[in-house]
Order: C-alpha cells, then sequence, then structure tokens
C-alpha cells in the first residue's frame, strides 16, 4: 500500500509517498508560492530518479497536487508509474477541536465539521481544508484521512484544559486549553516505550517537543494529561518567533500605549517575540547559540530563559504526574542541540536525572542520553509525524 501524506499550508505544500510495506519514503517535496506564482521542489528517494527544482505555475493548491502527482508518476523524477497506485491520502489538520480525539476517513460530514472549527484555527484549517478540496478535486474518490495536532491531547482532564475564566466562555464558545504537536508527542511517546521495553501503560513519560514551535506534554499511561500550548499555539514556553506565557494585561498596556490593534499587537507576539525577540539576533537558535558565544548577553538571555522555562514546565509536570520515568528530547531544537539538553537537564538534578554527556553529543538518532544510574531515562528520540499521518491513514482505510 502507497499512501500520499499532504500538509497544506496558506501558500505552501509539504508531502511525502510512503511505501506502507517497508515504510520507506519514495519520494517527498514541497510547492511554495502557490497563489502567488509557484515553485516545485520534488525529491525522490530511489536510485536513477531526479531532484525537480523549478518554477511551476500554481495559482491555486489544486495545480500545485496536480503538479506532484505528475512528478510523482514521470518516467525522470517518478516513483510510481501511475496515480493508480496512490491508495490513499492523509491530511494533516491543525485543529480539530472536541470533535476529533482520533484520525477519522474524510467525508462530507467530516469536512463540516473541521470547517466548523475554522474560529479556532483561522489560518491553518483554511489551509488544511483548502488542500483536501484540491486532492480530491484532481485524486477523484481515493480514500482520505484526517490526523489533527489536537486529537492526541483530547484525553486531558478538565482540570488541566479547563481555563479559570467564566464557564459559559468555554460552553458556548469551546474556549479552552487544547494543544498542538500531538501527532509529534504521541509518535515520540510510543517510541520511548519501546525503547524503554516497557508497556507504555506503565509509564510516566514527558514529550519536549522543542523546534521552531516548542510545546511540551505529560503522557500519563500512555494518555496526554497535560501540555504546554494552549487554545492557540501562542502559550507556553518561549519559541522561535512566539511569546509563549505572558500576563495578558500587558496586551492592554502596550495596545494603549502605542495604539496598536489587535491584529497588530497579536502580529508582534507571535513574529517579534520568542528568542528573536529578547535577543534581537534569530530566532534560530545556531544563530543563538553563536552570538551568545561572542558575548552577545541578549542571546545568552533568550537562551537561558528558554531552557529554565522547560526545566520549569517538566517540573510541574512531574508534579502533575507525581513522579516522571522517561523525559524525551524531539524536532529541530530537541534532537540536534546538545548544548541546550545539557542546559536543561543541569536543572532536573533534584528528579534523579543524570546525563551522559558523551551519549549526549549525539545528533538526530534515537538514543538514551541518560547514565546507567539515571532514576529517570532521558532520550533523544527524532520525531516522524509524516510515518504517523501514514500509518493512521493505512488503519483506517484497512479498516484494521
Ligand atoms: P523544527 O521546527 O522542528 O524544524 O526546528 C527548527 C529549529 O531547530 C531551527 O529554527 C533551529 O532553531 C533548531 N535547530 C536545528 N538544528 C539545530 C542545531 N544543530 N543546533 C541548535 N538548534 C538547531
Amino acid at each position: 500500500m502507497k499512501i500520499l501524506v499532504i500538509n497544506a499550508g496558506s501558500s505552501s505544500l509539504k508531502y511525502q509517498l510512503i511505501d506502507m510495506d517497508t515504510e520507506a519514503v519514495l519520494a517527498k517535496g514541497l510547492c511554495e508560492r502557490i497563489g502567488i506564482d509557484g515553485h516545485l521542489k520534488h525529491t525522490p528517494q530511489v536510485e536513477g530518479k531526479t531532484v525537480f527544482d523549478e518554477d511551476v505555475a500554481m495559482p491555486t493548491h489544486a495545480e500545485a497536487i496536480a503538479a506532484v502527482i505528475e512528478k510523482l508518476t514521470s518516467p525522470e523524477h517518478g516513483v510510481v508509474s501511475s496515480m493508480k497506485e496512490i491508495d490513499a491520502v492523509g491530511h494533516r489538520v491543525v485543529h480539530g477541536g472536541e470533535s476529533f480525539a482520533s484520525s477519522v476517513r474524510i467525508t462530507d460530514a467530516v469536512i463540516k465539521a473541521v470547517e466548523d472549527c475554522i474560529p479556532l484555527a483561522p489560518l491553518h484549517n483554511p489551509a488544511n481544508l483548502t488542500g483536501i478540496a484540491a486532492c480530491r478535486k484532481v485524486m477523484g474518490d481515493v480514500p482520505m484521512v484526517a490526523v489533527f495536532d489536537t486529537a492526541f491531547h483530547q484525553t486531558m482532564p478538565g482540570k488541566a484544559y479547563m481555563y479559570a475564566i467564566p464557564y459559559e466562555y468555554y460552553e458556548k464558545d469551546k474556549v479552552r486549553r487544547y494543544g498542538f504537536h500531538g501527532t509529534s508527542h504521541r509518535y515520540v511517546s510510543q517510541r520511548a516505550a519501546a525503547m524503554m521495553g516497557k508497556p507504555i501503560e506503565e509509564l510516566k513519560l514527558i514529550s519536549c517537543h522543542m523546534g521552531n514551535g516548542s510545546s511540551i506534554a505529560a503522557i500519563l499511561h500512555g494518555k496526554c494529561v497535560d501540555t504546554s500550548m494552549g487554545f492557540t499555539p501562542l502559550v507556553g514556553l518561549p519559541m522561535g518567533t512566539r511569546c509563549g506565557d505572558l500576563d495578558s494585561g500587558v496586551l492592554q498596556f502596550l495596545m494603549n500605549k502605542y495604539g496598536y490593534s489587535i491584529d497588530e499587537m497579536l502580529n508582534i507576539l507571535n513574529k517579534k517575540s520568542g528568542v528573536l525577540g529578547v535577543s534581537g539576533v534569530s530566532s534560530d537558535f545556531r544563530d543563538l547559540d553563536e552570538a551568545a558565544e561572542k558575548g552577545n548577553a541578549r542571546a545568552r538571555l533568550a537562551l537561558d530563559m528558554f531552557y529554565y522555562w522547560v526545566a520549569k514546565v517538566v517540573g510541574s509536570y512531574a508534579a502533575a504526574m507525581n513522579g516522571v520515568d522517561g523525559i524525551i528530547f524531539t524536532a529541530g531544537i530537541g534532537e540536534n542541540s546538545a548544548s541546550t539538553r545539557a542546559a536543561i537537564v543541569e536543572y532536573l538534578g533534584y528528579l534523579g536525572c543524570q546525563l551522559d554527556a558523551e551519549a549526549n553529543k549525539g545528533r538526530g538518532k534515537e538514543a538514551f542520553i541518560c547514565t546507567e544510574s539515571s532514576k529517570v531515562a532521558m532520550m533523544v528520540i527524532p520525531t516522524n509525524e509524516e510515518l504517523v499521518i501514514a500509518r493512521d491513514t493505512k488503519e483506517i482505510v484497512s479498516g484494521k
């Protein structure tokens, strides 16, 4: 069975074609500038096929999908002989609200329910829906599955997901903590249990997804019981450009003082804040490390704030679960930055965490980074959201 995984943004579309017999990626690629002009980079992963990296007209997502299918089936760049070989499509959908606690086969009713979630994710869900509509248009009745970023967090209890504001805003408007990166937290927690050789139902895990966007999840016996992102992905840890937790009184103060509209204010909090805003250097941790090493005090401060926040949230989740058996580091920073992991673990001695400095030097590979005597297992686990989407799609489409 071959499954096409689609992650559609407002002007971009990422894809992977995965052979589910081997779980090997056959090809992957990225369409950019959809609706503007259009560019496709298609990278086959099989020998003898060449990369395509050129401008292609993409007035809408439908032309983008058509170009992807054309490249997937072309003699020069392709990895399948015709579209008929693509058995199913798995779509990443950001927000499933309270309607979706797991992945589902896409039907008209599902599309309607995802549309109903647009007010909760006004930027992301419309883009995901456009990707679904484009695939339906180009690929006809190929079965399709939606995999939600929020679904894994639907097991959180009310005490974790409720905000302490008048209850009617939850009842009427569904204002609550949802959490994101759920597909990643689910994947790495399952991998962690496999690495530890224990059933996930017996484990207390904390998963730190640290990339451009960052979130942490407390996973008790395989179920998410708390997570640091909220109603939107803006809160929790300071991130590349997002502010993380912030006293909402700051909004009123700055908006009054500078006459910002709410959109201008949120643009600052989403795009100009986080480690970029504090350092004034970059949102990329590699640049921050370099600047801090050269003595840039604000880059140092931004990094220190990030480490401190991760450690604080990990500590609060250990408290929430009355202990922790394993801590997972994943995503761009978590998988690659030994210095970030080491700085975070410095705070965690009281939990019995002991870092193996040598093992921690590794990058981008599944590995334990704790000593034999560490009371808590600590692991680097590269995330693989596309594989989870493909696995869910296979399971749902084949009815298993
Ligand atoms: P992601 O959103 O998971 O793709 O993560 C992207 C982020 O990972 C980048 O913005 C960098 O901050 C970070 N990153 C990637 N490689 C490294 C590295 N070798 N050291 C530190 N940070 C890294």
